[in-house]
């Protein structure tokens, strides 16, 4: 097996589990992000407290990869310092842009660095990097 299939695997999984999408009861911050040219759109819900992302989850309509991508990095960021959050936000959006690319840069996104090949489909880019994007609102 090789590493793109070890990838598609990994975005398949994501897409298909559910563990991230609901709400969560008084979010500290809630915020839409619209993917125009796909139709994705995701309603991104965070709780925070003394500066880190206690909980955050999401409702919406979107395909496999923006649901994938929107669930992975949740599953990446509950826990993590708001600062760290938003390192991760700049590390993944550097990966797609392909300004990262030292693997060992990359280490930080885990299970998010199955999606560094959607750089090589730029139709489905805006897909993989909504959440991120949406995020980065959030926190700023
Ligand atoms: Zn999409």
């Amino acid at each position: 097996m090789n590493l793109d299939s070890i990838y598609t695997e990994i975005i398949t999984e994501y897409s298909q589990s559910k563990h991230n999408e609901r709400t969560i009861d008084s979010p500290t911050k809630s915020l839409k992000g619209h993917n125009p040219s796909c139709g994705d759109e995701i309603n991104l819900e965070i709780k925070i407290k003394d500066n880190i992302i206690e909980d955050a989850a999401f409702t919406g309509v979107g395909c496999a990869i923006s649901r994938a991508s929107t669930s992975i990095m949740i599953d990446l960021i509950k826990g993590k310092r708001i600062k760290d959050a938003l390192n991760l936000v700049d590390t993944f959006i550097g990966m797609i842009k392909r300004e990262i690319t030292n693997d060992e840069d990359l280490e930080i996104l885990e299970d998010a660095m199955a999606l560094k090949n959607i750089s090589n489909l730029p139709a489905r880019v805006k897909c993989a990097v909504l959440a991120w994007h949406t995020l980065k609102q959030a926190l700023e």
